[in-house]
């Protein structure tokens, strides 16, 4: 599948499932079955976060329920400013819920600061966040993120929900592009 697109396997499948199951145990130690605010709430960021939101709530071994959020920078000249635009919104009220957001991949950390100022309006009994994968410069952020996956230099991937141009997005692994893809 994509013959000569990918440049190299940054985190393979079997990696990915591993770190997966260990941030579930980590997270399920947090929030325990049986809490009085319910069942923890995963906020999925679409459309990159599919697969491992998918994964990560097989692997938990704690109830959860799922939502999604579909948002978008406005435009790279602009998205400095962190000015994000609602795609698809929450379908129900967070109030009172414990919630977990579940990132894909977290770069400047613009996207996340401003979805956690906004969900944190709604007032939730918690909020924190998972992300499979940071880059150098999310570190610099005021965000406090609780789960990384894998601290990754700072290169464009694809696969596992990530895309360029909407494909490698069915990736199985992480990976590298080829220059010749982005037109070089
Ligand atoms: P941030 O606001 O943290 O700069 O942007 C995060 C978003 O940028 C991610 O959700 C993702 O859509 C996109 N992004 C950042 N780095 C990469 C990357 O290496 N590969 C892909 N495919 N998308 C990325
Ligand atoms: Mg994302
Ligand atoms: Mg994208």
């Amino acid at each position: 599948m994509y013959e000569g697109d990918i440049a190299s396997v940054l985190i393979s499948e079997d990696q990915i499932r591993d770190k997966t199951a260990e941030l579930a145990a980590a997270i399920a130690e947090k929030f325990p079955e049986g809490q009085p605010e319910g069942d923890l709430l995963l906020v999925g960021v679409l459309k990159g976060a599919i697969f491992f939101m998918t994964d990560l709530a097989r692997a938990l071994p704690i109830p959860t329920q799922m939502e999604f959020m579909a948002v978008s920078s406005y435009g790279s000249s602009t998205s400095s400013s962190g000015v994000v635009r609602i795609l698809k919104d929450l379908d129900k009220d967070i109030a009172g819920r414990h919630v977990l957001i579940v990132e894909d991949i977290i770069d400047s950390g613009l996207t996340l600061s401003w979805l956690m100022r906004n969900l944190s309006t709604r007032n939730p009994a918690s909020l924190s966040v998972v992300t499979l994968l940071r880059k150098p410069e999310a570190t610099k952020i005021d965000v406090d993120v609780e789960w990384v996956g894998f601290d990754i230099p700072n290169e464009f991937v694809v696969g596992y929900g990530l895309d360029y141009a909407e494909r490698y997005r069915d990736l199985p692994y992480i990976g590298t592009l080829e220059p010749h893809v982005y037109g070089g």
